[in-house]
């Protein structure tokens, strides 16, 4: 059976029943299928870089990968284009053949890390992306972006707890009315 070459799958040949041994390793791939579904996704044809560790270890092949990429997607409340960094860490062990039914195998002295990378970037994008966390959206009368079009903000569109902190700061000032300092101020100017 032809085996599909894929760039996710690492020869560890050199690994194989060599207890003790290490290697790293550095690659980019080349997107192929889109990563996630929702407003930001990791789109075909741009670059994942990979670092990879390749423990040899007696059960078999231990994984570690930092993978770096970027999401391109929309910002859930103003709509316009985002791109947000991904950085994603996994640590798998592929076993050797046993027998027994295992999710990670080294297979012809290879290991596919595919479907761990795509989990691991699949889950750390965000379900609600924003271009940045203090986005006010849109207006809800003329669609125009209210972070290029601060005039149209309203106080009730603004943070609610801006309005708390703002009533905390006049209740303070209220405070120091009644003291000496406050008065010996008046009487300066
Ligand atoms: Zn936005």
């Amino acid at each position: 059976m032809a085996i599909k070459h894929s760039p996710y799958r690492l020869n560890v040949r050199d690994l194989v029943n060599r207890p003790g041994e290490m290697r790293e390793e550095q690659l980019t791939v080349v997107v192929d299928d889109a990563m996630g579904e929702g407003l930001v996704s990791v789109r075909p044809e741009s670059e994942i870089d990979l670092d990879v560790r390749l423990e040899s270890v007696h059960e078999g092949v231990l994984v570690t990968a930092e993978v770096d990429a970027t999401a391109e997607g929309e910002c859930g409340r103003c709509l316009i284009d985002i791109a947000l960094p991904v950085q994603v860490e996994f640590q798998e062990l592929f076993a050797y053949h046993s027998g027994e039914a295992i999710e990670y195998e080294v297979q012809d002295d290879h290991v596919d890390l595919e479907s761990l990378i795509r989990d691991a970037v699949v889950l750390s994008l965000p379900f609600q992306p924003v271009c940045r966390p203090d986005c006010p959206g849109l207006d809800p009368e003329t669609g125009l972006r209210l972070a290029d079009h601060p005039e149209l903000v309203t106080p009730e569109q603004r943070d609610p707890r801006w309005a708390a902190l703002a009533g905390l700061q006049a209740s303070e000032d209220n405070g120091t009315e009644h003291e000496s300092g406050a008065a010996q101020q008046r009487e300066e100017r």
